[in-house]
């Protein structure tokens, strides 16, 4: 029986982690934007420490034992045993590592994400080499705690996106291969688009004002949000009403830092939006990183590469870059940002290539971890399969293997996640369209209109229910891949005027 003097101690428990949590995140947004680089060792050593505190917190055993009792509990509200049952699992998962093991792995991901980050800007491989193979050996060493009768990759894949599988990512990604390499290949033959005028010079600070209008427009307000740059677009909650979003601007490449803007917005939407009687705890956080990436996948390509956005939108870029953009019209302007073409780096690509990146990256997640593949010569085998599914050379490390920070702290089983949020997205969208006039409320300067519609549908339940849950809740049906290859077939075969 939960008394309430338990209840007091769930609370202050709650409260508590919290701070911790939030002062981990704040530093982590720090060192990822403005943090000099020369603080770091004095920084990472401290924040490891920090960790090391919210470990003991997070696994204390009269917590843990609290939290069994309370999500089995018969006369608890169903809020309260979820949030239990959650904060349960993530116990489950952390204290099955030794404190000293656990302490040393953040030091060493923080060590790796600055080995990563020089490797990068030096276009050197061999720099982040040895310590790729370090955090591989720390994950699969940190699984093998948890005795499960998963395979190791699986439990990986279940942590990002519970419920999925090698098996069902299989059969996933199978699908995708099936409808997409030949409509890609299509789209290769057809009359290519003219979208070299978003490659011209556009100065950053022109981009700025533009963005500071975008970010308007979005209802990314400054109550809530505040947005910063960084080398690779993120977005982190610091606490309750304080989200901090990133981007990166490019002088020769317009649509960059907005499409990323308008994706980051997406997934800080997602988690402001939810119902604030879970504030402070598990439940106002999304519910998965597909669930999180189907929001801003829906913000960027969904809304934010259609004409009806670029109606609106575009007379606003046009004050900046009257030069640059003068005669082209909203149709011509979400052509170009819609261009199909296979290339080098994923956060680049475009919607129909895109889920080809994530299928490299989980091929190579899997050789990985079942043994058939090996750091050393990574890039090299990166270089083959970038030929062989997308056709392309690559000519540097840091176009390759380099290009993104999510292996350097063991985001192993995450990429996946990326594909089928785009999918997600589509079933989502396609709800949406049948309820409210989607093209009228983005032409017309009323983006709320959508956010509100995915606020009552999915952000306002926060992760009250898994993503199965939601998909029925938000759509009425199961999830079916069918949605997303309907619309990029739809899509691609208007927007190329395929036979
Ligand atoms: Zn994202």
């Amino acid at each position: 029986m939960i008394t309430e003097e338990k209840l007091q101690a769930y609370n202050d428990w709650l409260f508590r982690k919290s701070a911790y949590d939030m002062a981990l995140s704040i530093i982590m947004t720090d060192k990822m934007t403005v943090a000099p680089s020369g603080g770091s060792a004095y920084r990472d050593a401290r924040t490891a420490y920090l960790s090391g505190e919210l470990f003991s917190i997070v696994t204390d055993p009269a917590i843990i034992e609290l939290l069994k009792e309370m999500k089995d509990d018969p006369d608890l509200d169903g809020d309260t045993k979820r949030a239990a049952y959650l904060y349960y699992k993530d116990a489950m998962a952390t204290m099955c590592i030794p404190k000293e093991e656990f302490i040393a792995a953040e030091e060493l991901m923080n060590k790796s994400y600055d080995a990563w980050l020089e490797a990068k800007t030096k276009n050197d491989y061999s720099i982040f080499e040895p310590y790729l193979k370090k955090v591989i050996e720390t994950k699969k060493k940190h699984y093998s705690y948890r005795n499960s009768d998963m395979d190791l990759y699986d439990q990986m894949l279940d942590d990002f996106e519970p419920g999925m599988n090698r098996e069902k990512y299989d059969v996933f990604f199978n699908a995708l291969k099936e409808r997409l390499v030949p409509l890609i290949r299509r789209v290769e033959e057809a009359e290519q688009i003219d979208d070299s005028f978003l490659y011209q010079h556009y100065d950053i600070e022109g981009q700025k004002r533009y963005c500071a209008d975008l970010l308007k427009y979005l209802h990314f307000d400054s109550d809530w949000g505040y947005q910063n740059e960084t080398e690779h677009p993120f977005t982190n909650w610091v606490c309750e009403n304080d989200c901090r979003t990133t981007t990166k601007y490019i002088e020769n490449n317009v649509a960059s830092a907005i499409l990323s803007t308008v994706h980051e917005v997406g997934h800080a939407t997602y988690e402001h939006d939810c119902d604030d009687k879970y504030d402070g705890m598990i439940l106002s956080e999304g519910i998965s990183s597909g669930m999180h990436e189907s929001q801003s996948r829906l913000f960027e390509n969904y809304l934010g590469r259609t004409v009806a956005f670029w109606e609106y939108n575009l007379p606003l870029l046009k004050k900046q870059f009257p030069e640059q953009l003068k005669d082209v019209t909203p149709e011509q302007f979400t052509a170009a940002v819609n261009v199909a073409r296979c290339s080098l780096v994923r956060t680049e690509a475009d919607e129909l290539t895109y889920p080809l990146h994530i299928l490299v990256r989980y091929e190579i997640e899997k050789g990985l971890f079942d043994g058939s593949i090996s750091t050393e010569g990574l890039d090299q085998t990166w270089n083959e399969m970038y030929k062989k599914y997308l056709g392309v050379d690559v000519p540097s490390a840091r176009e390759g293997i380099l290009q993104d920070v999510h292996w350097s702290d063991g985001s192993f089983g995450y990429f996946p996640t990326y594909a089928l949020g785009s999918a997600f997205s589509a079933q989502f969208t396609a709800k949406m369209r049948e309820e409210i006039d989607v093209d009228e409320a983005l032409r017309s300067g009323h983006f709320e209109i959508c956010v509100d519609w995915l606020k009552e549908h999915i952000h306002k339940y926060g992760c009250r229910y898994d993503a199965d849950e939601i998909m029925k809740i938000a759509t009425g049906k199961a999830f079916d891949v069918n949605y997303y290859l309907d619309y990029l077939e739809e899509k691609y075969t208007k927007l190329y005027h395929l036979k």
